[in-house]
């Protein structure tokens, strides 16, 4: 494992100024696995004052309180952490006072789970009492200490840990797993802004749907509407699955992107409460994307997420089942509602949809295969599917005498002629048809 230079200077400075300094964490971590870090943190023996002179203009008290300083490198900033042991916690959330203390060890057994645990100085000594290098190489997600008291310390570790285990690919070790089901009602207690955060890390992993697929009950105290896709049986030949365990299929489905996965975790969301049986026995869901649109709005919201991100993933729910007729016609109007960048997201939606049914049915994959080659086609040759590539605009209107709102209907009325091949897009033949329409 290499350092980044920056990150060396800064333990080097402290090192000379008589302290300990260690990498620790997520960065010790994620480079034995040979992934580079995204952050490295670094914890010392030194005093967050002591931090601060030290670095002089290049520090910054960020989080004094909890001991923490930032340092401005050429590299980007990195956290310095004073060593320090969290005193009672209230509410399942956060200590109610830290203590600062000269040893690492100490530092590490306030850490939540072995593989998280670990630090490594310059000199490529690490410090490992917990065991999580041995983790690591095994696989396996273990908490510090008693796995029951930690969740109930803060039981943000309890989502903590089934993210790490869906994006490091960690088997959850057996009494850390029953701690996370036995404590899972404390999560009710943590802010929905920290468990988006927590939960969208989860949601890309490369084993996203099994950690769903094991702990539905844990996503259930945030989301209680998963709760009711799981053991339902769909009574249709198309699906050989219940609803939850086509969700988790289509989900596996799509790249590891949080947009897509999102979309597949709620888009039969409604189907529960949009199911009928009719004579023959045999189960619909009419009407159930708009049902699981409503449905995922409200859960996005709950949980505080940006308005684009929600309105994106609401769409392609909305969208999922909707047939898109494989004509340049009909490709140039999906092109026009949903723009380049969702119409790919919903084929890649719809394929996936399409591969969590029975296998006799995923020759539809040919479909989508066609409409993207449309697709392709069209954006190749530069089709006008937007009022922003019309080869007219709005000046144009302006000075052959119209106003006002006409402007803008005279303009989406050639865009619709032009999208149907009734008129080229060339701004002699779209003038020459506003003037015979004056
Ligand atoms: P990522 O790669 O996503 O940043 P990370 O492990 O670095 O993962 P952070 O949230 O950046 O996660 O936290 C840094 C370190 O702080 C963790 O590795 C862990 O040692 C410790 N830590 C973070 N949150 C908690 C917590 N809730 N309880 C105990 N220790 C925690
Ligand atoms: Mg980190």
């Amino acid at each position: 494992m290499d350092i980044p230079e920056n990150v060396r200077a800064v333990l080097r400075t402290l090192e000379a100024a008589g302290h300990e300094a260690w990498c620790v964490g997520g960065c010790v971590r994620d480079a034995m696995l040979g992934k580079t870090p995204e952050d490295w943190d670094v914890t010392t023996s030194a005093p967050p004052q002591e931090t601060l002179t030290v670095f002089g203009s290049q520090a910054e008290p960020t989080g004094l309180k909890h001991g923490t300083v930032t340092v401005k490198t050429p590299g980007g900033p990195v956290e310095v952490t004073t060593y320090r042991i969290d005193g009672m916690y209230r509410d399942h959330r956060r200590p109610e006072s830290v203590t600062f203390t000269r040893s690492v060890e100490e530092d590490l057994a306030r850490r939540d789970f072995t593989v998280n645990a670990m630090a490594w100085n310059l000199r490529g000594e690490l410090r490992d009492p917990f065991g999580g290098r041995e983790d690591l190489r095994r696989g396996l997600l273990r908490c510090v200490g008693d796995p029951d008291r930690r969740f109930q310390e803060d039981a943000l570790r309890i989502l903590r840990g089934l993210r790490f285990s869906s994006a490091l690919g960690l088997a959850i070790e057996s009494g850390t797993a029953a701690a996370v089901l036995r404590n899972r009602e404390g999560l009710g207690d943590i802010a929905p802004e920290r468990i988006q955060v927590e939960f969208f890390k989860l949601l890309p992993g490369k084993q996203a749907a099994e950690v769903l697929r094991g702990y539905p009950e844990v996503f259930g105290v945030f989301w209680p509407e998963l709760l009711a896709m799981v053991g339902f049986d769909q009574r249709n030949r198309h699906h050989c699955y219940d609803v939850w365990e086509h969700t988790l299929h289509a989900l596996d489905a799509v790249p590891g992107d949080l947009v897509l996965r999102c979309t597949m975790l709620l888009h039969d969301v409604g189907k529960p409460d949009s199911f009928t049986l009719d004579e023959a026995g045999v189960g619909h869901f009419y009407g159930h994307p708009a049902v699981s649109r409503d449905l995922a709005d409200g859960m996005l919201r709950r949980l505080k997420c940006g308005t684009d991100f929600r309105e994106t993933v609401v769409r392609l729910v909305e969208w999922h089942d909707k047939d898109i007729p494989r004509t340049d016609k009909s490709i140039r109007r999906a092109l026009r509602i949903l723009g380049e960048e969702d119409l790919r997201r919903l084929i890649l939606v719809k394929r996936a949809d399409n591969l969590g049914q029975a296998p006799e049915f995923w020759e539809r994959q040919r479909e989508l295969d066609k409409a993207e080659k449309i697709l392709d086609k069209l954006l190749a040759e530069d089709a006008c599917f937007s009022l922003k590539q019309l080869a007219v605009k709005g000046g144009d209107l302006l000075a052959l005498g119209f106003s006002g709102p006409a402007v803008g209907a005279a303009l989406e009325e050639l865009l619709e002629k032009v999208m149907d091949g009734a008129l080229p897009n060339e701004r002699g033949a779209l003038l020459a048809a506003l003037q015979k329409n004056r």
